[in-house]
């Protein structure tokens, strides 16, 4: 997936989301604290009130202020408080903290709250006046602490940060599994499409070859017919030339056909068979086929292994992987190991050859790949087209200059 994508499909709409979410938290959390800020400003207001209309009574009762001030100590959230003259003059107080009193002449002139900040979070205040029975001005000064509400707007920013930390968490974990699958689709989408490509171009080159094999054919066996004819009728010494001339088109006949048995789709005639069997008749039938002392050859298995396949299908795909690891090996040893786990049967066959450079091991197994002057490319494609028939698979690896290994992998595997 290119980066553009990437951008585009996940990461923005992701920090989309989250930049929402915030912005609709912050909004909310603002207006819940200015609500609470509003609720408090009634409460101070109303406390106000109540405070003045009980001070007046006090007083009428004969109370000094410093005596009410007295009953009012210790009570909640009000921090200050102060009765003033009628000049605003202070005439007692009270206060949290000894000896401090946040009010001075120039707040005399106040109408509305103010706040001032202070070691225990924000502080209202507020200036109100009552009277006295006689008629006498009074003002109460009230500092009213908003520590409550502050610690509700920090514990709510809090709550928003643990809850967002959380979404983003679940956002990445979820956004980085939708990019994960998305690239796994796309990855398999890109398989099937080269497959299908492969496939496209394999049916082309198959009727292509077909069509060819079958135009060829026909003037072929003539000709064969004819170097017999022409054998019975030229002179003797002659005769050995015109038999070399036949077993050339021959030749070429057998050749044509094996391409179009490799073409050609496999029909499985599958039979119980004995693993050792087959890779002991594919040695052997190779073994009269090219002389190979320089050679050693081995079979190993911890258990002997059968499967259920096409015997002379399975002898011709081993009989190839052997054919071509005796080519690529001038000395040394060839040998075929299998073993099965859980049913699944695993053999390989090892050569200490020549290596297959790293260029061209991605390209072997391609019908019509050969390095050899006299190859037709087509020993590995069908060995790979066997062991798929049969439900398994094949892959190679090698390194140039200590040999190769070609790994088989057959399903439905068992022991006797
Ligand atoms: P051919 O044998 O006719 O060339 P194959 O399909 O059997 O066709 O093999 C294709 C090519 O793979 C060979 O030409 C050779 O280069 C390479 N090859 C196959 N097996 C081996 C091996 N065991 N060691 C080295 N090269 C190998």
């Amino acid at each position: 997936m290119k980066r553009k994508d990437l951008l585009l499909f996940f990461l923005l709409p992701f920090i989309g989301i989250l930049v929402i979410i915030l912005f609709f938290s912050t909004l909310s959390r603002g207006y819940v604290q200015k609500k609470a800020e509003d609720l408090v400003r009634e409460q101070l207001t109303a406390t106000a009130e109540i405070l003045g209309v009980n001070m007046a009574y006090f007083l009428e009762e004969g109370y000094s202020p410093q005596d009410i001030l007295k009953l009012y100590e210790g009570e909640g959230n009000i921090y200050y408080l102060a009765i003033l003259d009628e000049n605003k003059a202070i005439l007692a107080w009270s206060s949290r903290y000894e000896g401090y009193l946040p009010y001075s002449s120039e707040d005399a002139e106040r109408t509305a709250p103010w706040t001032i900040a202070s070691p225990v979070g924000r502080i209202f205040n507020r200036l109100s006046s009552f009277s006295g029975k006689d008629g006498t001005a009074y003002s109460l000064y009230l500092g009213y602490s908003l520590k409550n509400l502050e610690d509700m707007t920090a514990r709510s920013g809090r709550n928003l940060l643990i809850i967002f930390a959380f979404l983003a968490a679940v956002g990445t974990v979820f956004f980085f599994g939708l990019y994960e699958l998305q690239k796994s689709y796309l990855a398999k989408a890109k398989e099937a499409e080269d497959a299908r490509r492969e496939k496209e171009r394999f049916r082309e080159i198959s009727a292509f070859t077909s069509a060819v094999a079958h135009e060829i054919k026909n003037p072929l066996n003539s000709l064969s017919l004819l170097c017999e004819l022409l054998r019975k009728k030229v002179p003797a010494d002659t005769e050995p030339e015109v038999m070399e001339g036949q077993s050339e088109v021959q030749k070429i006949a057998r050749i044509i056909d094996r391409f179009s048995d490799a073409l050609r789709p496999l029909r499985l005639n599958k039979e119980k068979v004995a693993l050792r069997e087959v890779v002991t008749e594919a040695w052997a039938a190779l073994a009269r086929e090219i002389h190979r002392p320089s050679i050693t050859f081995g079979y190993a298995e911890s258990r002997p292994v059968h499967l259920s396949a096409d015997k002379t299908l399975l002898t011709q795909c081993l009989f190839n992987l052997l054919r071509n690891a005796s080519e690529a090996t001038e000395q040394g040893s060839v040998s075929v190991t299998a073993e099965m786990r859980r049913k699944k049967v695993t053999v390989k066959v090892i050569d200490s050859g020549e290596g297959v450079s790293p260029d061209r091991l991605p390209r072997l197994f391609d019908p019509f790949f050969t390095t050899k002057d006299k190859g037709m490319g087509i020993g590995l494609y069908l060995a790979r087209k066997i062991v798929e028939a049969h439900g398994g698979r094949i892959e190679a690896e090698s390194r140039v200059g200590q040999g190769t290994v070609f790994t088989l992998h057959f399903p439905g595997g068992y022991h006797e």
